[in-house]
């Protein structure tokens, strides 16, 4: 079922765990991504890049993630990462992308804040939620997205009360914080700053947000969810799982493409599923809420309250009813 962020990042915050983001810029990532979500149970956020363009346009890569959202059996998230122009974000939401990024992290304060509230006012008149990012989380070299290396990251990392200042005035849904981590494959370990998780969990109200995550150890991930993260951006482990396997597979004796495809299903399948069970998604997909799934079930969808009958407003108590209740878990 096609969700928005905040479906699944809210009861992933209550709950201690953290819901990966994997972007599927081809049928085989997004295909692998699908079926480890339904095999673990576990809720998803899928999408694309802006930077990831060049290798699958948003329009073509609309026309299946979007489909194999709706059809899927868990939640599942259809995001923009990293929108760098406005227009680029207009588009997704106009393609039925339930959530967005509008990147602005590079700009000055001000900007940010200013570009930020425009889009998630918009965004927010589409049912869909949006991600900013405060601070500037870097890129590794060789990065697909990007090659912003920084001497001294710390000097880009994400300001508690700033973080407050900015989710209070933009009205974002989720928050993409500089912790330590960059894009892309790592040279050295990368150093995480858990206590600026920490403090920054205890004071902004939104969702979290670890980009550049692939490469961690696994006590990494585990540290930085239990300290605040509730969403975790995955690429360069499935993008290099796929053409790992495709290679190995690969025999002068190959039919074609053909023979690839399903080895690099597979692994991305694989590679997802082992995040899902580190970042503890696996078995949450029915923990997640979709007040909008059972509105359109109940046909009630672009009706105002006031236009309602007595039977389709009693059908709208029992669906906030019911997402209450397992909102407080009883
Ligand atoms: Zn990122």
């Amino acid at each position: 079922m096609l969700v928005n962020m905040n479906d699944v990042l809210y009861p992933a915050k209550r709950n201690h765990y953290g819901v990966g983001l994997f972007n599927a810029v081809n049928l085989e990532l997004a295909r692998g991504i699908i079926s480890a979500a339904e095999a673990t149970r576990s809720p998803v956020i899928m999408g694309t890049a802006e930077v990831l363009f060049p290798y699958g346009p948003l329009e073509e890569v609309s026309y299946y993630l979007i489909p194999m959202a709706k059809k899927a059996n868990v939640p599942v998230v259809v995001h923009l990462d990293h929108g760098l122009k406005k227009e680029t974000c207009l588009k997704a939401l106009e393609l039925g992308f339930t959530s967005i990024m509008y990147d602005c992290s590079t700009d000055s304060y001000e900007d940010n804040v200013r570009k930020v509230r425009e889009m998630a006012d918009i965004a927010h008149s589409y049912g869909a939620t949006i991600e900013g990012e405060l601070g500037h989380v870097g890129d590794n070299e060789g990065s697909a997205e990007g090659s912003d290396q920084m001497a001294d990251p710390s000097k880009f990392y994400t300001d508690p009360k700033m973080a407050k200042d900015f989710v209070d005035k933009t009205g974002v849904d989720a928050l993409a914080i500089a912790v330590g981590t960059a894009h892309g494959a790592y040279k050295l370990p990368p150093k995480l700053d858990f206590e600026r998780i920490r403090a920054i969990a205890d004071t902004v109200s939104v969702p979290l947000v670890l980009h550049g995550g692939s490469g961690l150890t696994d006590q990494d991930f585990r540290r930085a969810i239990a300290e605040g993260i509730s969403k975790v951006n995955i690429f360069t482990d499935i993008n290099i799982a796929a053409v790992e396997a495709e290679f190995k597979r690969f025999t002068n004796m190959n039919k074609g493409i053909i023979d690839l495809i399903p080895a690099a299903v597979e692994a991305v399948k694989q590679e997802t599923e082992k995040k899902m069970r580190l970042f503890s998604s696996d078995g949450k997909a029915e923990r997640s809420y979709a007040p909008r799934e059972h509105i359109l079930s109940a046909g009630l969808t672009g009706k105002s309250v006031a236009s309602m009958n007595r039977a389709e407003l009693e059908k709208l108590v029992e669906i906030v009813a019911l997402q209450v209740r397992k909102e407080l878990g009883t």
